[in-house]
């Protein structure tokens, strides 16, 4: 077998590995199933490309997406390695010349859809042919914890064995122990070789903007785009929202490329927008999350997210298609209430037209949904550094250093920020760019009344404990209410207000951050020397008695 440093210099014209590639692809050629956890962008596809190629054989990709099957295809032609797919959007010839040259014993990469199994003339050749490796590209989709879950993908087991449980690798960009335990189990892997790669992407500069009129969005995105002279992605949540952001666009933005991108578009438009978008170097892609998987842009400067996604997960990917090459680049996420209605809207419609799924799965997808969309919130509007938060979340417990996130660039803001509010809703708009969690807006959005006069810069309005748990979970919501509690024997005793004891923004960081002694309770924002010698030993106890 020739070497993979060879074929990697020599084949695919690449002068190194990138982290961890070079011990994926030795794992894999020693024919070692393996899992591979990578962020978006770090190169997983040589990780199973490599192989392919070192073991000659065919080896079979399952992909979910056209889009990015074709892209690799011919990125592999170019390359002079053989590579064919099969799609429902090849015409019928080019199927049958597919399948033609798989019959007649084809070796290089064959791209599928996961569907393509349930074809029979398909199944039947394929079953006849000895597999090199098998790669399950996008392997998340396996998982009805991944953020884009297929039920096509819950067969992938079956045909494996089917398939002669040959050497099998699977990738995906989402690291949550749920989806790697699903992972490993729907494919079933033999003792797979586990690979995580970091998800710190040091490059990127998050931001979180919160509006709270919707409307003002544009403006802020003319605003930004203007001063921006490189090419990037505006993500929204809906084919309705791409074309009047597309429209908006070529109206306002005269003499730059905007291409838009859904999947309601046919297939031409969509491939032909796709390559306008990187053929030109300032070209601005307004899509749904159906653009850019695959897409091989590593210059983005910028990924704006015009709405709120539904996952963290699905943010990280998204926005990670930002500075590939590694260079600075900045990930904006634009949020309203609006976009979480929409994103509700979207979790009611699950299991809608899919027989496959019992009423049971549907309402287990619904709620897992339903957390997710809660974790991208939270990330949205609480005030902590955003890459740690993305890095926690990915499981990984580690403060970045020189972070350029919005909050760690304004210093940190435990407490939720309070505004006055109209008549009509709250103020709530970006402050010099840096997001800002309202508590006219918290307060607006559970008591459904504009509460005017009440919370104008208004220290001791009450913050709604439903909301609490809603942004935090129960278990702070439980402790903000025992705080509380405790709060009022305390101005009892001393004959005080209640909020003159401490603000219900400090005890929810109370009840966020348990504190276990004295040092880490000073460290919470709006608790001084004074009120921690005071009462300090108390609300330690009522914090770490769980
Ligand atoms: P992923 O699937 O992890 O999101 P891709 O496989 O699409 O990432 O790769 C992202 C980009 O990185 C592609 O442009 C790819 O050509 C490039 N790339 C991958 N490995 C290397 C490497 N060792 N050296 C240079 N570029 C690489
Ligand atoms: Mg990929």
């Amino acid at each position: 077998m020739q070497s993979i440093d060879s074929i990697l210099s020599e084949i695919f014209h690449l002068p190194s590995f990138r982290p961890q590639q070079r011990e994926i692809v030795s794992d894999v050629v020693n024919g070692r199933d393996a899992l591979v956890v990578m962020p978006t962008g770090a190169g997983k596809s040589l990780c199973y490309q490599l192989p392919a190629v070192a073991l000659k054989g065919l080896t079979v990709i399952i992909s979910p997406l056209i889009s990015l099957m074709s892209d690799q295809v011919r990125q592999m032609r170019a390359l002079r390695i053989p590579a064919i797919m099969l799609s429902s959007a090849q015409s019928w010839d080019e199927q049958k010349a597919a399948m033609g040259r798989l019959r007649e014993g084809f070796r290089g990469l064959l791209y599928v859809a996961p569907e393509r199994f349930s074809a029979p003339g398909f199944l039947s050749i394929i079953t006849s042919r000895k597999l090199s490796l098998l790669a399950v590209d996008e392997a998340h989709c396996i998982s009805q914890w991944g953020h884009d879950f297929r039920p096509e993908y819950l067969r992938l087991g079956e045909i494996r064995q089917q398939l002669g449980n040959p050497l099998t690798a699977a990738l995906t960009a989402t690291a949550t122990a749920e989806v790697r335990e699903d992972i490993v189990k729907s494919l079933m892997l033999k003792a797979p070789a586990i690979h995580v790669t970091g998800f710190d992407r040091p490059n990127l500069s998050y931001q979180c903007i919160e509006f709270g009129k919707a409307r003002d969005k544009q403006p802020e995105l003319l605003h930004y785009l203007a001063q921006r002279k490189t090419g990037g992605i505006v993500y929204c949540s809906t084919r309705k929202q791409v074309e009047a952001v597309t429209t908006l666009l070529h109206e306002r933005l005269r003499g730059r490329t905007v291409v838009a991108y859904h999947a309601g578009m046919d297939g031409e438009a969509r491939d032909s927008n796709q390559q306008r978008f990187v053929d030109h170097d300032d070209a601005i892609a307004v899509a749904t999350n159906a653009f850019g998987m695959g897409i091989n842009k590593p210059n983005l400067r910028w990924v704006v997210h015009f709405n709120i996604p539904g996952s963290l997960e699905a943010y990280y990917q998204e926005a990670g298609r930002a500075g590939r090459d590694g260079q600075p680049a900045e990930c904006i996420l634009y949020f309203a209430t609006a976009d979480v209605m929409t994103q509700k809207f979207f979790i009611d419609k699950i299991g809608e037209g899919n027989e496959n799924l019992t009423a049971r799965e549907i309402s287990l997808l619904q709620r897992r949904a339903g957390q997710q969309l809660a974790a991208v919130q939270r990330y949205a509007r609480v005030q902590r550094c955003r890459r740690r938060q993305i890095l926690e979340y990915f499981g990984e417990d580690r403060a970045p250093q020189n972070c350029q996130c919005d909050v760690c660039r304004s210093g940190p803001r435990h407490e939720l920020h309070y505004e006055a509010v109209d008549a009509d809703g709250p103020r709530a708009k970006s402050l010099s760019g840096r997001g800002v969690a309202t508590r006219a807006a918290v307060t607006k959005s559970t008591t459904g009344t504009s509460t005017s006069k009440a919370v104008k810069k208004n220290a001791d309005a009450e913050v709604d404990a439903s909301q609490v748990g809603r942004l935090y979970g129960p278990a702070v919501e439980q402790r903000f209410q025992r705080l509380r509690a405790l709060r009022l024997q305390i101005a009892q005793r001393k004959k005080w207000r209640a909020y003159q004891v401490l603000h219900d923004a400090t005890l929810i960081e109370l009840a966020r951050q348990r504190p276990r002694s004295m040092r880490a309770l000073l460290e919470v924002k709006g608790i001084g020397e004074k009120k921690a010698e005071e009462f300090g030993q108390e609300l330690l106890a009522e914090v770490t008695r769980e």
